[in-house]
């Protein structure tokens, strides 16, 4: 049966990040994507003009409407944007007992912008990843979610995916893009074992969006996988694809889109 998807996140109109990338993924990834709006941006590949968020009553309206009739088989949390925000997707989340969730804690754009409210960070460690099967965080909001010295490298990416495991998600990957070498390595930790993945680095500038794109097709491999793990590798395999097939895209003169 095809997985119903729902990305709960905010909308990016150049179509790169954001809920309407997460559509994009989730229907590469043979899952039904639905979509519930937490904010608004204005933005194109360069920058992020303005940032409108949902009245809070509002999103929970999208979300129980949307659960009083359709089974969603997996959730992906992108970016949220403010603490009410993100204290008020993990309330209906816990309400409506939803599962497999993915969170992507998403904190700054690839252009610089300040995409989540520094007093929302005590919210998404305490009221969210409680309730993730996987989060996938990068390594700077790796650094900024446990107050860390700089990470480094491999090794320092394997204490901190232990250290926020202890923070209640089922499993951590931290994604070591960030860091340099011939190859994108991160690390996945369930509690018990830690799993490297490597994929090999590609010289692009269309990068926006990949965290969005990794998160959320992991969330639509999930319910067709036989193990987490299985899915992650899958959906690290399709975004290496997107990445590589960016080429053939002319959108913006910034950062631009990765390709599904
Ligand atoms: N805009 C929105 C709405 C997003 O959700 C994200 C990332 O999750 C971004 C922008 C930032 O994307 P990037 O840092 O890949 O440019």
């Amino acid at each position: 049966m095809i997985p119903n998807v729902l990305t709960i996140a905010t909308t990016d109109p150049s179509g790169g990040a954001g809920v309407l990338a997460d559509l994009k993924a989730f229907s590469a990834n043979g899952a039904y994507g639905m979509g519930v709006l937490a904010a608004l941006t204005a933005q194109n590949t360069q920058t992020v003009t303005g940032i409108y968020p949902i009245p809070l009553d509002f999103i929970t309206r999208q979300i129980d409407t949307l659960y009083a009739d359709v089974r969603v088989d997996s959730v992906k949390i992108g970016m949220l944007g403010t603490a009410e925000i993100t204290r008020r997707v993990a309330a209906d989340l816990r309400r409506h007992n939803a599962k497999r969730i993915v969170i992507d804690p998403v904190m700054v754009s690839k252009s610089k912008h300040q995409l989540l409210a520094h007093d929302a960070i005590e919210s998404l460690r305490g009221e969210l990843f409680p309730l993730a099967e996987i989060i996938t965080p990068n390594i700077p909001e790796t650094e900024v979610l446990l107050g860390c010295a700089p990470i480094k490298n491999l090794d320092d990416m394997r204490k901190a995916a232990r250290a926020l495991r202890e923070l209640g998600p089922r499993i951590v990957m931290v994604k070591g893009g960030h860091l340099d070498g011939a190859e994108s390595i991160d690390i996945v930790d369930d509690g018990v074992t830690q799993t490297e993945l490597r994929a090999p680095r590609i010289a692009t500038k269309n990068t926006h969006g990949t965290g969005c794109t990794l998160s959320a097709a992991i969330a639509a491999q999930l319910p067709q996988c036989a193990t987490p793990l299985d899915a992650i590798r899958a959906a690290k395999a399709y975004l290496t694809r997107a990445i590589e097939a960016s080429g053939a895209l002319d959108v913006g003169s910034g950062h631009g889109p990765t390709h599904h």
